[in-house]
């Protein structure tokens, strides 16, 4: 069928009969599934009043059909949004003619906020009249809140994990893994400044003892207490761990002999104010020291300081001594 008064045009697919497609003058805007709103006054702030919506904004924003003509177009904005219109989509439709894909509050007559895209441009007949479409994105923002959401789960969670593989849980000090990490980065710094490091291992004395007599669960308290002492003690750049059982370990950058020393008497005293029923809790330390042009391994350092903690021991415990 060729219809001779109707534009058109004859369209198809290869091997089908070609079909005529009739063109539609001008679709109705009450059946776009977008809201379109028209307004007037662009100039002027006070008086920009709504001139037209279609049946789908009433719908989809809830207004009673017909009830916006003539009300200020200020009225449908939340305060954000009108800022945003009056600083950016007002002056660029001005100067362009048109403002594309900005994001808006409506205030719907229900009290809620509804996120909108709109664009705008000038009336091609009416150059006073503004058209604005608008599309409701709850359901994207919705998607991207939870987007958003997950991500910061997802990085919490990586936070967590992070601290867990390098920290040991019952005392929350540095674990052996994270020690030996630390410690070889420190040791290059000092070879690269030229400073000395200290190595200190500390080990409980006859902690098996206390075991014995308080219980397992008792001995972790003396251990997670003396790590909480050890960890609130000291400068942020010393390296406190535990190597493992009732043995921790200190790595003190810019260290000499006597500062070494004192730094040992300190740990000493911290040891014996942690309250343990019926004794005083004492430590024996070992100490070995870089020297500044030294190019020696942590692995040699720790090595030093366990001999000369064996040494403390069995010189009567509860001493320092230093590696010679
Ligand atoms: P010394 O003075 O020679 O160091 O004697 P000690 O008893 O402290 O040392 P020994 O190596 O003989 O015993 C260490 C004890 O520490 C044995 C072990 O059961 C205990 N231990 C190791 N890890 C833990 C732990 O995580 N919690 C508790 N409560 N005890 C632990
Ligand atoms: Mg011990
Ligand atoms: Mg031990």
């Amino acid at each position: 069928v060729t219809p001779r008064s109707c534009s058109g045009s004859v369209t198809g697919v290869p091997g089908r009969a070609k079909v005529f497609v009739r063109a539609l003058s001008s679709p109705d805007p009450d059946e776009i599934p977008c809201g379109c709103l028209v307004f007037s006054g662009i100039d002027d702030p006070g008086n920009r009043l709504i001139r037209y919506a279609n049946h789908y904004f009433y719908e989809q924003f809830g207004f009673a059909a017909g009830g916006l003509v003539g009300s200020p177009l200020s009225g449908l904005l939340t305060k954000a949004s009108t800022v945003i219109f009056d600083a950016y989509v007002v002056p660029t439709v001005l100067h362009e003619g048109r403002c594309s894909e900005v994001l808006l509050e409506l205030q719907t007559p229900t009290g809620s906020k509804c996120p909108v895209v709109v664009n705008a441009r000038r009336h091609s007949a009416d150059r006073t009249l503004i058209v604005l479409s608008l599309f409701d994105t709850t359901q994207r923002d919705t998607l991207y809140q939870e987007l958003v959401e997950t991500r910061r789960r997802l990085e919490e969670k990586a936070t967590i994990l992070q601290h867990l593989s390098t920290t040991d849980e019952l005392t929350g000090l540095l674990n052996r893994r994270e020690l030996h990490k630390r410690a070889a980065i420190m040791l290059a710094e000092a070879r690269r400044y030229e400073t000395s490091v200290a190595v200190l291992v500390v080990d409980i004395d006859h902690f098996k003892e206390l075991n014995d007599t308080l219980g397992h669960a008792g001995g972790d308290k003396i251990l997670a207490e003396l790590g909480k002492r050890f960890r609130e003690q000291g400068r942020l750049t010393d390296i406190v761990a535990r190597h493992g059982g009732e043995e921790f370990v200190f790595v003190v950058p810019k260290m000499d002999e006597f500062c070494v020393w004192r730094f040992a008497q300190r740990l000493h005293k911290i040891a014996s104010e942690v309250r343990v029923p019926g004794k005083v809790l004492t430590v024996s330390i070992g100490i070995s020291l870089s020297h500044p042009r030294d190019d020696l391994l942590y692995e040699v350092l720790f090595m030093r300081a366990d001999k000369a903690l064996y040494a403390a021991k069995a010189a009567g415990r509860n001493r320092s001594l230093i590696f010679d």
